[in-house]
């Protein structure tokens, strides 16, 4: 494959070249245009990026609210990571991981205490979770991850296990295919080659091709249902987020699968990185910008917001067209029975707990969700595609949500959330315009009341 074809640079900078030449007319006309959910084209999205002035901002950052709604309606779903190993024969010099960071406290979980962390997660209410290790094929291979998604779903009421690792052969996707993951997540970091290079200076992470591809072989073994971000802050985010786009539509033009989610991690500190700034600083104006432009690009496709914000910036995001948060996040492998900031991948920004995010959520307006419905019921790739794209996903999700929130509230929330999310559900249940299903679901309540559980449609 060349992949060349697939990231091409020139053409990119001749894109950001061109998109420096705009109208106030020109980009009203464009965010008008997105508001039909039918996505933009990648030069309209570049110009997009190229805007500073602060009420055209606005008009953008209320299509995005705009776009969200119509298609996610209000719904935020949460998830924590689990880090199985921090092991990691790479040397990206950004993250606290890397080979060359020997004051590192090294450890890969055991089985039994992967379980010990996923009942952490499974007693404050999670039902989804990112699994993520170091790559190090001696520890951290694919057996290993296969052996700790077995162990958890068969241990734990996890019911969703997507997976952040290393790029992987067919053979070795078609075993995670077979685990029943949930999304398979890569970043490639920057689309930037040269920037890339300098960034990834031994191990197999310097092979950008191989990383560009792995999404190609993971279709090929079947999985259809994949995350891609880059980690902005390496090089100009301008360039990196229509890489992003390029990607998204070459995999939408030759599987008719564009990426399930978009992640938007933003450059941390982190103990023992080779990094002594952040090469290409973006404001969190920038960060706003990027989550609206990709809600506006493609907005069937999920945005993904993890605790590397700060707490403010977070709650802010939430109302520009983030679908997914994570929440109560450690980034060392074993960091929910005990935290080691010695372990830590990066340190994280906000460290509010599952229960208060989930006060804060509904505080702002959103319904919490930890639905895990769609991959169980076989909505996914094309299936979820078709769904989202025509914005019915929201049918399925709506009730979905009230009833996963409804059993964290039963079982594992604090008395003051309990009340602001009964609140939430009621106002939820009285949205719902079909009465049958309206009905459906208050019985479906009143059975999680009892103490079932699991409930979906
Ligand atoms: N080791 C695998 C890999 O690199 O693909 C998977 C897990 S890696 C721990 C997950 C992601 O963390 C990376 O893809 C990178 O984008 C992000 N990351 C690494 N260092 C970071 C830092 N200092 N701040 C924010 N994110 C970071
Ligand atoms: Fe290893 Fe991933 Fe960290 Fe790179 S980003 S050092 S591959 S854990």
């Amino acid at each position: 494959m060349n992949t060349y074809e697939i990231i091409n640079e020139n053409e990119i900078n001749e894109i950001l070249k061109e998109s420096k030449d705009f109208s106030k007319e020109e980009i009203l006309e464009i965010i008008e245009k997105s508001k039909d959910c039918y996505g933009i084209e990648i030069i309209e999205a570049a110009k997009l990026l190229q805007v500073e002035d602060e009420h055209l901002l606005e008009k953008m950052f209320e299509a995005a609210r705009y776009i969200k709604e119509k298609i996610y309606g209000n719904r935020i779903v949460v998830f924590a990571p689990l880090y199985t190993s921090n092991e990691c024969t790479n040397n990206c010099l950004y993250c606290g991981f890397r080979a060359a960071n020997k004051s590192l406290h090294r450890k890969t979980l055991s089985t039994e205490e992967i379980i010990n962390e996923a009942k952490v997660l499974e007693k404050q209410g999670h039902k989804r979770i990112l699994l993520v290790c170091g790559e190090d094929k001696k520890t951290t291979n694919i057996d290993h991850i296969v052996e700790s998604v077995r162990a958890i779903y068969e241990n734990a009421d996890i019911r969703r296990i997507n997976v952040n690792a290393a790029p992987m052969s067919v053979e070795e996707f078609k075993k995670l295919k077979k685990a029943k993951i949930g999304t398979y997540q890569i970043f490639q970091e920057t689309y930037h080659r040269q920037t890339y290079k300098k960034m990834h200076t031994s191990g197999s992470k310097a092979d950008y091709d191989y990383r560009l591809t792995a999404i190609d072989r993971a279709f090929e073994a079947g999985i259809d249902d994949v995350g891609i971000g880059v980690l902005l802050g390496l090089y100009d985010y301008k360039f990196d987020v229509i890489a992003t786009l390029i990607h998204s539509d070459y995999l939408d033009q030759k599987y008719n699968i564009g990426p399930h989610t978009i992640s938007i991690p933003r450059l941390r500190p982190a103990i023992g990185s080779g990094l002594d700034k952040v090469p290409y600083p973006l404001s969190d104006k920038d960060l706003k910008k990027v989550v609206a432009v990709y809600r506006m690009a493609v907005p069937y496709t999920g945005i993904i917001l993890s605790t590397r914000e700060d707490k403010n910036l977070r709650d802010e995001l939430i109302n520009l067209g983030v679908s997914q948060m994570s929440a109560g996040s450690k980034t060392s492998p074993g960091g929910y029975e005990e935290d080691d900031k010695y372990a830590d991948q990066f340190e994280t920004s906000d460290e509010r707990s599952l229960d208060e995010m989930l006060k804060v959520i509904c505080k702002q307006g959103h319904l919490p969700s930890f639905c895990t419905a769609c991959y169980r019921a076989k909505r996914t790739g094309e299936a979820f595609m078709e769904l989202a794209k025509h914005s019915h996903i929201h049918e399925f999700c709506q009730p979905n949500s009230i009833l996963t929130f409804k059993e964290n509230l039963v079982n594992s929330a604090s008395e003051e959330t309990k009340k602001i999310g009964e609140e939430m559900i009621q106002r939820e249940l009285d949205k719902i315009k079909n009465e049958k299903i309206k009905q459906e679901v208050k019985k479906r309540l009143e059975r999680i009341e009892k103490g079932e559980k699991d409930l979906y449609f």
